[in-house]
């Protein structure tokens, strides 16, 4: 008799056919979700279950599953035109490109259209390289860029680094992780102590001239890891000085996601030479882009990306970000993040094994750590609190070099019932755990 559950089933497919990364991978370990379908903030999975949705698919659904002005918007072009190729003008992909040149800070005008973060993150790279003649990458310890050689080398977790490959022209500072510095300072010597090590390692690790400092406002695959607001302020001139661009990387924190601003960037209060989005700007379909200034973009000369910027998905990222703008979700996210960010640091009072409550807007997160003041990370805990949540109908991420840190990223169009849904199983997860 066959006792396998329909997801059973199909974990065992997929190990007989898949790389066994992937299935490595799953959240859930042997016990993992499948979903048939979703609708709005609700994902339903093929047992007959129904889950709130907090993590999007890693920050990449924005604006709700099956969004009916997405879904409409995207069949209307499918019916249209699929693809045509970069040979051919593509008034979608135009519109998109103005969109981005309104949004982002007002020097970035020309932007190059892909399908991924990986993508475009490379073309970022080969931008600042052609630009600047100089070839050496400043990057940040815990970052995640993607999956190509030139973005597993910027990346900072050893473990996402795979295939022997590494450019060795790649080197990584500090990161601004504040929790983790194991020496009691002022903000203002952590902060000169971030600027040392960035001189430092231009002086001794690189030719003295650099292409680029490449960051993301906030770590997404760290652990949404939030720098000091002076911190891009205080490097930025060393990084001119140098002779490099600065990249920022806003695959997961672009369009409204932190609150305030359509850019996580101006936050910090500085202009970006390039800059990168993805995940979330097409609502979960295969996007990127990356707009620069018109200087930087004339430096690259014979590049061609066969999907990028196709009509549906420029169709569907348009409708995205005209929903974002249309519903105030910059705001909405500011304000629902406040809710959730009061009432973590509320679950931080009762319980000795929350270490450090971070984020902005609606990208939240917390560590999981022993309680003896030691800040061990406890990724056991981590475990058994996202379990216990999704036991409760709730779906959370995980994430951090450490893998402790609770990754908390609900649709921009949160709902304030919704949240406190959300909230009262997070306390009910923490009590179940705490024993
Ligand atoms: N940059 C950042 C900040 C990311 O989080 C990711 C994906 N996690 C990427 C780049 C790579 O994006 P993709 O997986 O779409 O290639």
């Amino acid at each position: 008799m066959n006792t396998l559950t329909k997801t059973q089933e199909l974990l065992a497919r997929q190990r007989k056919v898949m790389l066994p990364v992937v299935s490595d991978m799953l959240l859930h370990g042997d016990n993992p979700i499948a979903f048939s379908h979703g609708k709005d903030q609700w994902l339903f999975d093929i047992e007959g279950n129904k889950y709130l949705d907090f993590f999007g698919g890693i920050l990449t659904v924005s604006v709700g599953h099956a969004n009916d002005e997405i879904t409409d918007a995207t069949i209307e072009q499918l019916k249209k035109l699929q693809h045509t190729s970069m040979l051919y003008l593509n008034e979608t992909a135009i519109e998109l490109a103005e969109k981005l040149a309104e949004i982002t800070p007002k020097k970035l005008q020309q932007s190059f259209l892909s399908n991924s973060g990986t993508e475009a993150n490379e073309t970022a790279i080969m931008a600042a390289r052609n630009y600047t003649g100089n070839t050496d990458i400043i990057a940040l310890r815990h970052a995640y860029s993607g999956r190509s050689s030139t973005a597993m080398s910027i990346t900072a977790h050893s473990h996402w680094k795979q295939g022997h490959v590494y450019d060795g022209t790649i080197k990584h500072v500090k990161n601004p992780y504040r929790y983790r510095f194991p020496l009691e300072v002022t903000d203002e010597e952590y902060m000169d102590f971030l600027v040392d090590d960035l001189k430092e390692m231009i002086r001794t690790c690189t030719t003295g001239k650099i292409a680029a400092f490449m960051a993301e406002p906030i770590q997404g695959v760290g652990g949404f890891i939030v720098p000091p607001l002076d911190y891009f302020k205080r490097i930025l001139p060393i990084v001119r000085e140098a002779g490099g661009l600065l990249i920022i990387d806003e695959v997961q924190t672009g369009w409204g996601r932190t609150g305030k601003h359509m850019c996580a960037i101006n936050h910090w209060d500085v202009e970006p030479d390039i800059m990168v989005f993805a995940k979330g700007i097409a609502n979960g379909a295969p996007s990127g882009a990356t707009i620069m200034t018109p200087d930087v973009a004339a430096s690259v000369s014979t590049t061609l990306c066969t999907f990028g910027g196709n009509p549906v998905t420029s169709a569907t990222a348009m409708a995205t970000i005209n929903y974002i703008q249309s519903n105030n979700l910059v705001d909405n996210a500011e304000k629902q993040g406040k809710v959730l960010r009061a009432a973590l640091e509320n679950m931080k009072q009762g319980n000795d094994f929350i270490g450090d409550v971070r984020g902005m807007g609606l990208m939240q997160a917390f560590e999981m750590v022993k309680p003896d003041g030691s800040k061990t990370p406890d990724v056991e805990k981590a475990n058994q609190f996202v379990d216990a949540a999704r036991e409760r109908g709730l779906l959370l991420g995980k994430g951090g070099l450490y893998g402790n840190t609770i990754r908390i990223a609900p649709h921009l169009n949160l709902k304030s019932d919704d949240l406190d849904s959300a909230i009262n199983i997070m306390q009910d997860s923490l009590s179940v755990i705490t024993h």
